[in-house]
């Protein structure tokens, strides 16, 4: 049953399915598959590839499951329940996949409940309820609950990925979890398929009747003759997720379940990690958005002092305290290094605090909340710390600082090697009196291991994340158990939970016995026996749970192996190792990746989900429109893993990175360069597709198309000589559409129109490498393809602007003039060609080094272009020149917004005119990735009466030329229509500024408006 399946079943192929799978696997998963795809409209996703993109969540562990399953409907969940039970198919039911315990792999089929089962079903604005489908993510319930002042208060760090079901599955547990409490003090009810196929109907148990009131009074009597075994081994705190929720009848949680003191038999499903049923829909308690909140960041002097200090801070709430969250000192490092977060942590430090407490009080009124937050600082005088307390009472300062606590674990992710910062013991629970000892003993473990522990989290109610530093490929595992071991021991002198929060999983499985006891856990096996008869239902987890250090179980076990390949990029920076107590990196390339780091890089992907977001960020535009785990950049970088580490049954391992299953996770990435910049651990998959193509195209040969886009720079001046005939295709009826057949360019697009006068041919006065090289105020104008000959009106606005604002402008051109002009080899980079895209690259440093030696700025206009001087020309092999250039490579928006700052705008800006028109600009993804699109709003600002609004927009689908290709067309707009075009048409009479021509062009397409360059709306406002 376990056997792979290199087929992609999908519905098309329904009735060849099982003869086709039959054929190649074993007859159970072809039977599988075959009855899923006829019996449902769902998908059915059992290629190598799929099926390796949901064998690994946030956990260390990876194992393969039979098939996966997205149903459309919560019905087609009773089916293919029908299925597998006919088939005796394990299930293992999967929200977002964010788990870090090994909930959601497991060797059946797993089921998708996040990409259709996501509706609210039913909102109660007076009795504060709402009814949900298992899929939805807790953000966008959330935002839905927003307008009626309402909102789910289980605030998990995951909260743009996390689904209510994988929230109630793990019992997770929210950052404000001292006012609100755990998922099981806020689900009133919940209707779950048993594995019988009968619908369970759970809440209160005085409502209950027929087969709840007989499950209540089952696990009543099993509760009951287990009194006396509860008070012993129950832990007596709030956190605790191991096990199932026995203590319903006999409360033993520090935090009663419910408020009145009735018995929810809802509960005994919440936390039960998909073992006893599958959820069909939740009945969850809604709770008053705070109207106001304050926070007192107290900074410390020593660890032990913040861990001390927290038993005191949750005595002065008063009702109004609703988090106590730590951020040690390695966590402040690591994130006044990231350029996102530096400006916040700054903001929250006084000194050099090795550990920092924010402090938040929610309530009615901001007054109240204030005189709080003096209370603190007067708590913190009184235990020795005047002074010690930064005030944020402004919601903007709040919330910032709040994102940097929510990214945090995924910050500490960010180290680069094989040691990995690992989750087995992240979220033991202590009583507040006893967490500053525990810290510290905690610690001396990790010391004597050889390790180090980054610490953060929710002091408030003693559950403490901590990851020490293991090597899994090596000895990581028999280290993790010792640990795991002296932990538990301290776990138990302090009356602690070990499981406190991320659920128990594979890693926490064989803790429950340890924890509990043999007689509840005996109990524990009844109650999955009475609910589950047939163990359909993630079999071997909560009960008779692997070893947690099984290697056979994990995603990099010890027999992990990476293919050797010659990189066509420079991968050294990945290929290093770590120390795992000073977490010091070795020097690039002497990691001892085969991939020559291309492996590791795909590796530092730690299955977070974060990319699996919506709202903020640019991360990532795929997923955005697709909601298929393959569009995100976790499904990509978890399919070249797999591929490099010749994890593809049935292909040799060479030809893996090279296969259509590759091709295809990658195929809809647009290479913007959101995840360099959104994911915590730096995950590039924008270079990774340009290595990927290098390597697939040299196998499988370019296309007429890539050859056509990839030489443009090479054509352009002898095209632009035949404008009018070369136009004629979106003139000529037919012409488009023969374009589309023969090329693949969609018949839907326009192309960019070329012009016989082109910034080249036309004369300008600028000044020549020697006068730029003497002058006082000098410049270098690097005039990319698309602004000398598509829109050169963009490139000689710019020149003007620069003129205006008196400087001495040198237009880049060749060192040794071959009547082409220079390119940073874009082009080449997106169709995979990076050797013809190197010898661009090569061209524009030896033009450029003199200048860039000499700290002059290279200023360019297509962010694409201009950026790749900061980025993929870095890693082509070109020395320390390259290096220079990228230093002083600035967009004509970060030039100007610098020039402003050091006071040398000062005659532009007296020379522009001001505006009345509403101003909407349109960040191009590079742009966002390098952090400048605030520097275009600062020059917008520089007109007098400028009002710039910023489009909230993820990539806008153009993405160079992928948005003019036939087979991206439908994307692409889709892309467009997530923000970008509603926004565009929103505002008829704003101007719309957007530098990316490919933004542009969408624009035009989309909106029928025309958006122009940031250089030209510049030149306008210039006083003739
Ligand atoms: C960086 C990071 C930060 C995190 N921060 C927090 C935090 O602050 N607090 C916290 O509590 N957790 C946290 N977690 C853990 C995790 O995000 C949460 O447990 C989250 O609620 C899981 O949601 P999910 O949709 O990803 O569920 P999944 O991981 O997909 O599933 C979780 C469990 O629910 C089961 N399940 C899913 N759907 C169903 C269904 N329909 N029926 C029955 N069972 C189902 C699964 O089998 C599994 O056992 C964090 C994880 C990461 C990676
Ligand atoms: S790609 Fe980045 S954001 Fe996505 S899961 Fe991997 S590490 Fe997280
Ligand atoms: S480059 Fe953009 S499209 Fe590609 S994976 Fe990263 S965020 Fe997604």
């Amino acid at each position: 049953m376990n056997a792979p399946l290199p087929l992609k079943v999908t519905r098309d192929v329904a009735a060849r399915a099982y003869d086709d799978v039959a054929k190649i696997s074993n007859e159970v998963a072809g039977k599988l598959a075959a009855r899923l795809a006829e019996e449902t409209e769902g998908e059915v996703l059992f290629s190598n590839a799929d099926k390796g993109r949901y064998a690994t969540d946030a956990s260390i562990y990876q194992v393969m499951p039979v098939g996966v399953f997205v149903p459309r409907t919560s019905d087609e969940v009773k089916t293919a329940l029908a299925i597998c039970r006919d088939l005796n198919v394990p299930i293992v039911a999967r929200g977002g996949g964010t788990s870090q315990c090994g909930q959601t792999v497991g060797v059946g089929l797993v089921i998708d409940h996040a990409k259709y089962l996501r509706n609210i079903l039913n909102v109660d604005v007076e009795q504060r309820s709402a009814e949900v489908e298992p899929g939805i993510v807790l953000d966008h319930l959330n935002a839905a609950l927003k307008k009626h002042g309402l909102w789910f208060p289980v605030d998990v760090s995951t909260s743009a990925q996390a689904t209510l079901g994988g929230m109630a599955g793990n019992n997770s547990c929210g950052s404000r979890s001292i006012a609100y409490g755990n998922m099981v003090h806020n689900v009133l009810g919940i209707r779950a398929w048993r594995s019988d196929g009968g619908l369970l109907e759970l809440g209160r148990l005085d409502a209950a009747s027929g087969e709840a009131r007989a499950l209540g009074s089952y696990v009543k009597t099993l509760s009951d003759a287990l009194l006396p075994e509860l008070v012993a081994h129950w832990p007596k705190v709030m956190r605790r997720v191991a096990g199932y929720n026995l203590d319903i009848f006999n409360n033993q949680s520090e935090k009663p379940y419910t408020q009145d003191g009735s018995v929810n038999l809802a509960h005994l499903l919440v936390g039960s990690e998909g073992t006893l049923g599958l959820t069909k829909s939740l009945q969850l308690r809604l709770a008053e958005l705070p109207r106001n909140k304050v926070l007192g960041v107290v900074n410390f002097p020593t660890f032990y002092k913040a861990m001390d200090a927290a038993q005191h801070i949750v005595k002065i709430g008063d009702g109004t305290l609703t988090a106590v969250e730590l951020v040690d000192r390695t966590m402040i490092e690591l994130s006044l290094q990231n350029p996102v977060f530096a400006a916040t942590v700054r903001s929250a430090l006084i000194g050099q605090p090795e550990a920092i407490l924010l402090v938040e009080f929610s309530g009615a009124s901001k007054t109240e909340l204030i005189a709080k937050i003096k209370q603190l600082v007067e708590l913190m005088g009184e235990l020795g710390l005047p002074g010690s307390v930064v005030e944020m009472i402004d919601d903007a300062a709040q919330k910032n600082l709040w994102e940097v606590r929510k990214a945090g674990l995924n910050i500490m992710m960010s180290l680069k090697g094989d040691g990995k910062p690992v989750s087995f013991i992240e979220d033991c629970a202590v009583p507040l009196e006893h967490l500053a000892e525990y810290t510290s003993a905690l610690t001396e473990v990790f010391t004597k291991h050889g390790s180090k522990g980054t610490w953060y989290a929710h002091a408030s109610v003693g559950t403490l994340h901590v990851r020490p530093i293991l090597d899994m490929r090596r000895e990581g595992a028999a280290k993790m158990r010792a640990i795991a071991e002296e932990a538990s021991a301290l776990v138990r002198h302090y009356k602690g939970a070990y499981s406190g929060e991320h659920g128990d999983g594979l890693c926490r499985g064989e803790w429950i016995e340890w924890q509990f006891g043999p007689k509840i856990t005996q109990a524990f096996a009844q109650i999955k026996n009475h609910l589950d008869p047939l163990n359909l239902l993630s079999p071997r987890r909560m009960i008779d749970p692997p070893k947690m250090d099984d290697t056979t179980l994990m995603r990099f076990p010890p027999s992990y192996q990476v293919i050797a390949i010659k990189t066509a990029l420079d991968w050294s920076a990945w290929n290093v190792q770590n120390n795992p107590v000073t977490e010091q990196t070795s020097a690039p390339g002497s990691g001892g990746d085969p991939a020559n780091g291309f492996a590791k890089a795909a590796e530092m992907c730690n299955n977070n989900g974060l990319c699996r977001q919506f709202d903020a960020g640019t991360m990532c535009p795929s997923y955005r429109v697709t909601r298929d785990e393959k569009h995100t950049t976790r499904g990509r970088a978890n399919t070249l893993r797999l591929a490099l580490s010749g994890q593809f049954q049935g292909l040799k391992a060479q030809d893996a990175l090279t296969s259509e299953a590759v091709k295809d996770a990658l195929d809809l990435c647009v290479g913007c360069k959101g995840c360099k910049r959104d994911c915590p651990t730096g995950v590039d998959m924008a270079k990774m597709k340009v290595e990927f193509l290098h390597h697939y195209k040299s196998k499988h040969g370019y296309t007429f198309k890539d050859k056509l886009i990839a030489y443009l720079p090479d054509y352009a001046p002898w095209a632009s000589r035949f404008a009018p005939l070369l136009n004629l295709r979106d003139k000529l009826p037919g012409l488009a559409f023969l374009s589309e057949k023969l090329i693949g360019l969609s018949a839907r697009r326009t192309l960019p129109q070329w012009k016989r006068n082109t910034f080249f041919n036309t004369p300008h006065d600028t000044a020549t490498r020697g006068e730029v090289l003497a002058a006082s105020k000098p410049v270098v104008l690097f005039v990319d393809t698309f602004n000398a000959y598509f829109e050169s009106e963009n490139a000689s606005a710019a020149l003007k602007v620069l003129q205006a604002a008196g400087y001495t402008v040198h237009i880049a051109s060749k060192a040794q003039p071959d009547g082409k002009s220079l390119c940073c080899g874009r082009t080449y980079l997106a169709s995979g060609m990076v050797d013809e895209a190197k010898a661009k690259a090569r061209e524009m440093v030896d033009a450029l080094a003199p200048f860039a030696e000499k700290g002059i700025a290279i200023v360019g206009l297509e962010p694409s272009c201009l950026l790749t001087l900061r980025d993929e020309m870095l890693v082509m092999g070109l020395g320390d020149a390259a290096k220079t250039i990228s230093e002083h490579a600035l967009l004509l928006e970060e030039f100007l917004a610098r020039e402003a700052t050091s006071g040398k705008l000062d005659a532009l800006k007296a020379a522009l005119k001001p505006i009345t028109q509403p101003i909407l600009l349109h960040g191009h993804c590079h742009q966002k990735a390098f952090g400048a699109v605030s520097p275009i709003m600062d020059v917008l600002k520089l007109i007098p009466g400028a009002q710039p609004e910023l489009i909230e927009s993820s990539c806008c689908g153009m993405a160079g030329s992928f948005g003019y290709e036939a087979s991206h067309y439908e994307v692409s707009m889709q892309m467009a229509e997530l923000s970008l075009l509603p926004a565009v048409r929103q505002q008829p009479d704003a101007v719309v500024v957007a530098d990316g021509t490919s933004c542009r062009h969408q624009i035009k397409d989309g909106a029928q408006r025309e958006a122009i360059h940031v250089a030209v709306l510049l030149a306008r406002q210039l006083r003739e």
